[in-house]
């Protein structure tokens, strides 16, 4: 194992976050991906589970940019975890100046959460993280393990092929410079074959899959059924007889 490697967390994977952590609320900034994709899969998750009331959990939330939007929309309580204190920082201090209550952060690894809080968060959300982790597949085990029974996960991450390659590596870091060069792995990105073997070994079914295309010439982000590059899944746990 890797020396920056320890507990399925990567320490040049947290530091490259947090050196940014002053930035993810700059809507123009590093993280303005982020920003723009997020009303879409905000719309998804709503439109899923229906958020009101919601007991929901952020995995690798970052400055919180999805955590906050779904405490804003409504849900009982959202907790986002993240393994870069800075970064949660920032997002504690936003949703302070924004007045939102009903949401709190924590450093702590989903795995160790798991332990201590399993089944109980209505919804599971981890957003564009696992392709930043060592064991991609642990990492949806434990989310398995924290959603109730009845709950709903969301995954979302980006396809392994040689279009994610073109977009997601030259086009978005390179050509575009839609995000920092060197933000993203080829090599670490997840097929959605794999995250369903993952999911499947998890207790975990996918219900459903969206694409989400990005226009370069509109600029326009939407969701569509092409996972050829980034895309979303919506998981129940299986029924298990006992
Ligand atoms: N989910 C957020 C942020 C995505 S960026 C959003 O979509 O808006 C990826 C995030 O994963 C970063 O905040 C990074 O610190 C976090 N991360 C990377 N490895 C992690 C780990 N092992 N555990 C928890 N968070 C991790």
């Amino acid at each position: 194992m890797s020396e920056n490697i320890h507990h399925n967390v990567d320490s040049g994977e947290i530091d490259k976050f947090s050196r940014l952590a002053h930035k993810w609320w700059d809507k123009t900034g590093e993280f303005k991906p982020l920003h723009d994709i997020n009303p879409l899969r905000l719309g998804y998750i709503d439109s899923i589970v229906r958020l009101a009331g919601k007991t929901v959990l952020d995995v690798g939330c970052g400055g919180g940019i999805l955590s906050e939007s779904m405490a804003k929309l409504g849900a009982g309580s959202v907790l986002g975890i993240d393994m870069a204190e800075k970064s949660l920082q920032a997002a504690q201090a936003h949703a302070q100046q924004q007045g939102v209550g009903n949401i709190g952060y924590r450093c702590v690894r989903v795995e160790d959460l798991a332990k201590e809080r399993p089944h109980s968060f209505d919804v599971v959300t981890c957003m564009e993280m696992m392709e930043h982790v060592p064991d991609p597949a642990a990492i949806v085990a434990a989310c398995a393990k924290l959603v109730k029974p009845e709950g709903t996960v969301f995954f979302s991450t980006i396809n392994r092929n040689p279009k994610s390659y073109l977009h997601a590596i030259l086009g978005a870091e390179y050509i575009l410079g839609l995000v920092p060069r060197g933000t993203h792995d080829w090599q670490k990105f997840i097929t959605p074959a794999e995250l369903a073997r993952m999911c499947r070994q998890a207790g975990l079914d996918i219900a459903d899959t969206k694409g989400m295309g990005y226009n370069p010439l509109t600029k326009v982000y939407r969701l569509n059924g092409n996972t050829a590059v980034n895309y979303l899944a919506a998981c129940k746990p299986v029924f298990q007889a006992v």
